[in-house]
């Protein structure tokens, strides 16, 4: 068999030669940029360097700047108002000396002169709630924003500071050496808003049955900027969607609160004994050794008791935290409060759950149990969590992410009921917030650049973490549902958008703010393009052990997207340069089909190519080599007498070359092909992406071939397999499992399944 090729490809290649050059005279000579889909992206990524290596793991001279808060915090429940004080120890561990700093002023996105709505151009809105029509049209702007009462050094003297919109500026009064540190103080206030009427993602919701108030609170405070080596000072204004670029550091956070609420924020509670009453005490005690279902800790009853108090008193929780890229908490005298343990790895992880009554029952059943779930899976997929507890708060139409806690959507009906919507919404909705606190709180990409690199590398581990939690608990799924009914991660999902109208699509490594579709550029279409990396392209087990390797090599640091493309061909052998090209730097989609099958038969007869050949050259047949001659169904060389089921008998050549080669024992063992067929396949989407190609036999047996992407490499646009085959094919189906995320799914069956109108249907039903 490896001869018979060998002869059929000599010829083939003396006469593609002779073709070429003849084109060459006729042609003018014409030059072209490298267009290859396979080409490196060395274009497109900067040099590796002392800081990030080539591998995709941190350089040797890796460094990231630390800033350590201690905040004395009081939250006003009457006036519905937030002051703080706190002083910024920043720690310049990059080789250069700095002669400034810059802070974070993110809810000066809320001030009265905020331009954050002049750049909203779309026009009249189709609809609008008749809140956010009040407060767009028929109000003053919101009196939001940072009041800044004070920037000084330690010793109180006041700094040199410039505000330009959300963005802080501060003069050090000396240049700050590399390795040196510098402390300075800030002093401030303003007016907390109402999340639900102003769509923010942090403030209160109010309760006008009881007058109370629910607060989750966040980028709440001055935070400083990311100094790097890939940005500098990353200072781009905050306009409202995108996120945060946030530096690692200690916290130590005291809050005062009025005396009936409860608290629970990012890092360890370490005066619990102050703010527990004994009761609490003695549940919590109960929380940290139950694994199988939560312990409530503040009851509905307790709390449903508080609503009416308005306590006049403060209290004052304290809270520590290492390590963290933020700091947020939630707090109201409304809260039920539950915890359960759950173990990671040797160590004991709190799951823990706020959410007013208007949460339950859904909240108490499931939400603590979503979060040690979610704990577990995201553990396995990446390393283990590796802070002490995950919160999970319930507030309303809120999915938002900090270290250590979330806010969550889905409310049920007020008399407790709930769909299937609001129920999967809500546990898909903590997963995925719980899942943040893995990518990018603690690796910690820049979500002001690029935002696909957490909120598309979580979307893709919680699909993985939706599934298993269906599996964990099939009691949470509603009758006729065998698994977690997932939005975002299986490929056919993501059809629609990739098949959609190219006006309106960017590619994924675009800015979060400046694209259109921003959930599937940003979540949805990276997500998939993981998935299908993973259960398509690499197979679980090398794209697992990647994808861990760049969560484990960049955990408590900041990657930047060429860390991750690196770390996962460095970690697996798979050159994926043509992958994340198509699907993260075009807007490509698949298409993949089968553009036709043609049946062959080999023959004693020269053929019409060597005939050409032959007359081109000036040859005889005599001289030639023995040959087989490739003959194709019903062309000009075919005839009928050429048997069916059978490719040897047809070829004097090939029967000589088989007696005179091979003894009778070895002839038994050689395969005799009874079928041969050249497959041509067309790819009228721009990706390459594997053939997957399912093949279906006269004796109703079928087998599945994936060809590697790299088939693409000679010809973006056909290429043909030839198939040598025992049985007789009597269908082909491209990607039969819906798995690449092919856009049109008209070429992907052979032969062309003719779509019977209903009154075909009909007619024959009625001669049947
Ligand atoms: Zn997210």
């Amino acid at each position: 068999m490896v001869r018979f090729k060998y002869y059929f490809l000599s010829v083939f290649f003396v006469s593609t030669a002779a073709f070429a050059q003849n084109q060459e005279k006729q042609e003018v000579k014409k030059g072209h940029t490298n267009t290859n889909k396979f080409r490196q992206l060395y274009d497109e990524f900067s040099t590796p360097n002392m800081y990030r290596a080539a591998s995709g793991a941190p350089g040797t001279a890796y460094y990231q700047q630390q800033a350590d808060y201690k905040m004395d915090i009081v939250l006003d429940d009457k006036n519905q108002k937030i002051s703080g004080y706190e002083t910024v120890t920043y720690t310049n561990n990059s080789p250069d000396d700095l002669k400034y700093l810059w802070v974070q002023l993110d809810q000066n996105m809320r001030a009265k002169d905020s331009k954050s709505p002049l750049i909203e151009g779309s026009g009249v809105s189709d609809v609008l709630r008749p809140s956010q029509f009040v407060s767009n049209f028929m109000k003053e702007p919101f009196d939001g924003g940072f009041n800044i009462q004070e920037v000084s050094d330690t010793s109180g003297k006041p700094l040199t500071y410039m505000i330009n919109r959300t963005m802080m500026r501060i003069e050090l009064p000396e240049v700050l050496k590399s390795g040196g540190k510098f402390s300075f103080n800030v002093k401030w206030w303003y007016n907390i808003n109402d999340h639900v009427d102003g769509r923010g993602r942090s403030g209160y919701e109010y309760f006008p049955k009881d007058g109370n108030r629910t607060y989750i609170i966040a980028q709440f405070f001055p935070r400083m900027a990311v100094y790097n080596d890939v940005e500098g000072w990353q200072n781009t204004q905050f306009w409202g969607r995108e996120e945060f670029a946030l530096p690692f550091g200690d916290y130590e956070v005291n809050i005062t609160v009025p005396s009936d609420h409860i608290l629970d924020g990012t890092g360890r509670l370490t005066n619990r004994k102050e703010v527990f009453s004994k009761k609490m005490m003695e549940r919590y005690e109960q929380a940290q050794k139950s694994y199988d279902k939560p312990v409530v800790i503040v009851t509905q009853e307790e709390a449903a008791a508080k609503e009416g108090q308005f306590a006049e008193t403060t209290k004052t929780w304290k809270l520590k935290a290492e390590n963290v890229r933020d700091f947020a908490f939630a707090t109201s005298r409304k809260y039920i409060w539950d915890m359960m343990a759950v173990k990671i790895g040797d160590r004991d992880v709190m799951a823990v759950s706020l959410y007013a009554k208007e949460g339950n029952p859904l909240w108490g059943d499931w939400s603590t149990k979503v979060v040690a779930s979610t704990l577990e899976s995201y553990s396995r997929m990446t390393f283990d969590y590796p802070y002490h507890k995950a919160i999970s708060v319930h507030a309303k139409e809120q999915g938002m992410e900090y270290p250590m806690i979330c806010w969550n959507y889905g409310r049920p009906n007020a008399d407790g009921t709930y769909s299937d919507r609001t129920k999967y919404g809500m546990m898909g909705v903590i997963i995925h917030e719980v899942g943040h606190n893995f990518f990018p709180m603690i690796v910690n990409s820049d979500e002001r650049q690029w935002t696909w690199m957490d909120e598309g590398l979580n979307t893709f581990v919680q699909y993985v973490a939706e599934q298993d939690f269906g599996k964990k608990h099939p009691e949470a799924l509603s009758v006729g549902h065998d698994n977690f009914p997932s939005d975002r991660g299986p490929a056919k999902m993501i059809v629609p958008y990739m098949g959609g109208d190219q006006n309106f699509i960017a590619p994924i490594m675009s800015k979060g703010i400046n694209v259109y579709q921003f959930g599937n550029n940003a979540y949805g279409k990276p997500a998939t393009a993981l998935n299908i990396l993973r259960e398509t392209v690499m197979g679980p087990e090398l794209f697992d052990y990647a994808f861990r390797e760049y969560a484990q090599r960049w955990m408590f640091k900041h990657p930047t997207p060429e860390d991750f493309f690196r770390t996962m061909e460095d970690a697996s052998a798979f050159d994926l340069d043509w992958y994340w090209r198509g699907w993260f730097y075009t807007t490509d989609w698949v298409d993949i089909g089968i553009k036709d099958v043609k049946k062959y038969f080999v023959s004693s007869k020269p053929n019409k190519y060597i005939k050409d050949y032959l007359a081109k050259s000036g040859g005889s047949v005599n001289n030639l080599v023995p040959l087989v001659f490739m003959v194709e169904e019903g062309s000009e060389d075919y005839s009928e007498d050429l048997k069916e089921g059978t490719l040897v008998d047809n070829s004097t050549s090939l029967k000589e070359y088989l007696m005179d080669n091979f003894t009778p024992e070895e002839r038994k063992n050689i395969k005799e092909p009874k079928y041969f067929y050249n497959i041509t396949f067309e790819k009228p989407g721009g990706l390459v992406m594997p053939i997957i190609a399912k093949y279906t036999y006269a004796d109703g047996t079928s087998e599945t071939v994936t060809y590697p992407a790299q088939i693409w490499r000679l010809n973006d646009n056909e290429v043909s397999k030839a198939i040598a085959s025992d049985k007789e094919i009597v269908s082909i189906e491209i990607d039969p499992k819906e798995e690449t995320a092919d856009v049109d799914t008209s070429n992907n069956i052979w032969p062309k399944q003719e779509v019977k109108s209903e009154f075909d249907q009909f007619k024959q039903k009625i001669k049947s």
